[in-house]
């Protein structure tokens, strides 16, 4: 019998985890993607020399990759160098204080106490209590799991595990529930900002993503080359399993027949048929019709007031002086609730943002390389890409505003080379985003419920990655690759 041919469109994290599970299950896999390599948001930007890590820079939930891995029959660390950190991030505030979290929880406990004094180091303990059982509540039930309605996940979790449910708190804004636990406001800013892993304020998403912060205690990795050395080992596991990637191949049109997907058609003109189709874009792509009328079904496009958040990105080769940057610092404001209304309310970006900085040539020592260094800098910004472009004035705006919160924490700047990335470049590389970096905020207790699942609303089409379930991040996004393919699977072996 001939093998099933499945077209996966798009190598993100979630097309490559989608082509590599279902090459390995005997389908007949081809990946059509529109960049010239794999990896998508995972991408290296060249400035001058240097390579520069553009999209993700924190690898957590290492065991979504290893399991990727392991039903291959191989192991990740045979194609992966990646090293623990230590020092999970670097944070300092405009108005003082600096202050270091780090992998093991008892030395966070010790800075913070320092930092804050007892009680909220006390309160950093027991917060770190309730973000795990959080997680442990819903890492089978929903991360990892096709995507429940709510009472599906009551079920899934135990009508006997009522209390455990009650404490995810989706009905509990992030902000408030953090009031619980931390006394100091600039301890309640840097674990909102979690929040922002899924492009989201801390003062509307629900206290469940209080969970995030679990992720990350346990384990943060830097991966020895670069992030895209991910994309590129994911790529040849999928190549070993059988895939066939086609590059520079924009598809223009999903076509149905009988109601059911049956081939795409290429910018270029050239046709492929398939018997299923798994969709790693934006899935607001679909619903405003950039793949054809026949798959406008498949997804509902995401309205402007409902995505997450965008970014303005620097990556620079540049010197810095004073603040003594960590592979990841962030930089905070004295006043985190006006950002997220400029994000959200006003649409414009942050007249104080806060500023991430992933320094990329250092380890856990944080020191310098000889000569400017590459960075990743990045602020918030509103996911405004498909209807405004900024220019050269609002760019540079954005930097002086940017530039002068870093001199406001002590980091000075001096830079050789840099490119910016804007909400409006972020929408061209990922179309129908408008610029949003992790599809539909998680807004209000229902907003988890609201990304699509793996079926879409047009037979034989699947969706898979940041924009669907279980969400963004480079493993959430695998993980829903994952999904994709075991619900294809499985439709087709009852069709
Ligand atoms: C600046 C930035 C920082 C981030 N930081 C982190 C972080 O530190 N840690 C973390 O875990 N996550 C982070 N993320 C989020 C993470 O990168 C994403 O959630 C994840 O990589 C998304 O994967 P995906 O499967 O949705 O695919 P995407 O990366 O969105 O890729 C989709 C692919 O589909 C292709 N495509 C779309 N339409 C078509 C078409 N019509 N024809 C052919 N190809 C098409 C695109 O070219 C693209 O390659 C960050 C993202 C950004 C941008």
């Amino acid at each position: 019998m001939t093998a099933k041919k499945i077209i996966v469109i798009g190598a993100g994290m979630g097309g490559l985890a989608a082509a590599i599970d279902l090459a390995r299950q005997g389908y007949h896999v081809d990946v059509v993607e529109r960049a010239a390599d794999v990896g998508g948001k995972m991408r290296h930007v060249p400035v001058g020399t240097s390579l520069i890590d553009g999209g993700p820079t924190v690898f957590t939930m290492k065991w979504v990759f290893d399991g990727l891995f392991e039903d291959a029959g191989l192991v990740l660390e045979d194609h992966l160098t990646l090293l623990p950190a230590t020092i999970l991030a670097r944070h300092a505030w405009t108005q003082g204080g600096d202050l270091d979290l780090y992998a093991d929880r008892e030395e966070s406990a010790e800075a913070i106490r320092e930092f804050a004094g007892p009680k909220d180091a006390e309160g950093y303990l027991a917060f770190c209590k309730r973000s795990a059982a959080i997680y442990e509540t819903l890492r089978g039930p929903f991360i990892a799991s096709q995507r429940p309605n709510p009472i599906e996940l009551v079920a899934r979790v135990g009508f006997n595990r009522l209390g455990a449910m009650w404490q995810t708190a989706p009905h509990q804004t992030m902000w408030r529930a953090l009031g619980a636990y931390f006394r100091d406001p600039r301890l309640k800013q840097l674990f909102g900002r979690y929040a922002t892993y899924c492009g989201s304020s801390p003062f509307a998403a629900p206290a469940t993503l209080m969970l995030v912060s679990h992720v990350e205690q346990e384990g943060v990795w830097r991966v020895k080359g670069g992030m895209a050395k991910v994309a590129a080992a994911l790529k040849a596991l999928a190549i070993s399993q059988g895939v066939h990637f086609h590059f520079q191949a924009d598809v223009e049109r999903i076509e149905t027949r009988n109601r059911h997907v049956s081939s795409i058609m290429l910018k270029n003109g050239v046709a492929m048929s398939a018997d299923a189709i798994v969709f790693n874009g934006d899935i607001s792509a679909l619903g405003r019709g950039l793949l054809g009328p026949d798959v406008v079904p498949a997804a509902k496009p995401v309205a402007l007031p409902q995505r997450s958040q965008s970014a303005i990105t620097w990556c620079a080769r540049a010197t810095t002086s004073g603040l003594a940057l960590a592979h990841h610092t962030v930089l905070f404001s004295k006043d985190y609730k006006a950002e997220f209304e400029d994000v959200f309310t006003s649409q414009r970006p942050p007249q104080t943002p806060t500023i991430y900085i992933c320094a990329q040539d250092r380890d856990d020592a944080c020191l310098p390389p000889d000569g400017p260094e590459r960075l990743l800098i990045l602020m918030n910004a509103p996911a405004t890409g498909d209807w405004e472009e900024y220019g050269p004035d609002a760019q540079s705006m954005a930097q002086e505003s940017a530039w002068a919160m870093m001199a406001s924490c002590g980091l000075a700047l001096s830079v050789d080379q840099a490119q910016i990335t804007t909400p409006h470049g972020f929408n061209a590389l990922f179309p129908a985003s408008g610029g949003a970096l992790y599809g539909r905020a998680n807004h209000g207790p229902m907003a988890s419920f609201q990304r699509p699942g793996a079926r879409s609303g047009v037979k034989g089409l699947y969706l898979a990655g940041g924009s669907a379930h279980p969400g963004p991040g480079i493993p959430m996004a695998a993980l829903s690759g994952r999904l994709a393919a075991a619900r294809l699977h499985a439709d087709l072996l009852n069709a």
